[in-house]
């Protein structure tokens, strides 16, 4: 790079900090090829309701403007798409609210065995309704974390949601929560969502929790998907100083970890 070379010519005695003058151009032109990359995808997503909406309304003052059956069918159309826009806009937000907070890990103690019950019972309905259970495996009468309360909950409900849409042909959807003592440095709140589906090919887990990313983009667009939900996954996770793992054997469905640490019930989780 031209600023670089003319530090390096300048004075051959700073080799460090052309090194370090190096390394920092590069980061940070990677960060804004990502953040451009960022922004025409989430134009792109965007765009794609927008221009059917636009094309509806056309059709709607020309060629169909005295075909009331058209018009309404048109218009659920076009409701469908700009729900769309509103769940894509609003994924946007809480991924930009939580990334912009992730270095200030949250505090409050969150009891985890009532959150994922409420999890699941709002999710209850809608799997069922797709012929899905969600069962729940606990065993601890009570499981603090510090953590904060909306993050989490749209944490396990994007996993249970996701293991609900592409899992839907396993039939069952099973959380599992335990307490890991494993490690004598940190005791872990362990949640498991495992679907019986046709689970991730490996060559797409790398790159899952990516924003945009999709293993089908047709089937995610179809049940209501943004490619959002996972990229949020991981930056709650990450801001909750948690783990995240997913494995998808051959055939065996998909499981998603989420490792956090636990808190002593009396502890204050500062
Ligand atoms: P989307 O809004 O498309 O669901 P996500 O970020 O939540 O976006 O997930 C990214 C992609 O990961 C999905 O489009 C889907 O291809 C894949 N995926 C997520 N969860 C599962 C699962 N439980 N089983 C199979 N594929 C999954």
């Amino acid at each position: 790079t031209p600023v670089a070379i003319t530090a390096r010519g300048r004075d051959e005695a700073i080799p460090d900090f052309v090194l370090v003058s190096l390394r920092d151009l590069s980061e940070s032109r990677r960060l804004e090829r990502l953040r451009a990359d960022f922004v025409a995808n989430a134009s792109h997503e965007l765009r794609t309701p927008l221009a059917s909406v636009l094309g509806f309304i056309e059709t709607i003052q020309g060629p169909a403007k005295n075909d009331p059956p058209a018009i309404a069918r048109f218009l659920e159309i076009m409701l469908a798409q700009a729900r769309r826009m509103s769940r894509l806009i609003d994924d946007l937000l809480s991924l930009s609210r939580v990334e912009l907070n992730e270095h200030v890990r949250p505090t409050d103690r969150i009891d985890l065995v009532p959150l994922i019950g409420h999890v699941r019972e709002t999710l209850g309905p809608s799997a069922a309704s797709q012929g899905v259970s969600v069962s729940l495996d606990c065993q601890e009468p009570s499981l603090m974390v510090a953590g904060d309360r909306d993050e989490l909950i749209r944490l396990f409900e994007n996993l249970t949601q996701n293991a609900i849409k592409y899992g839907a042909e396993g039939k069952k959807v099973e959380i599992a929560v335990t307490r890991d003592r494993s490690n004598p440095d940190r005791e872990e709140a362990v949640v498991a969502v495992r679907d019986h589906g046709p689970g991730i090919p490996p060559e797409h887990l790398p790159r899952l929790t990516e924003r945009f990313y999709r293993v089908d983009v047709v089937s995610s667009r179809e049940k209501g998907g943004t490619g959002l939900g996972l990229a949020l996954v991981k930056h709650i996770v990450n801001r909750h100083r948690g783990r995240l793992t997913i494995e998808s054997p051959p055939g065996e469905g998909a499981t998603f970890t989420v490792r956090l640490e636990a808190v002593a019930s009396t502890e204050s989780a500062a």
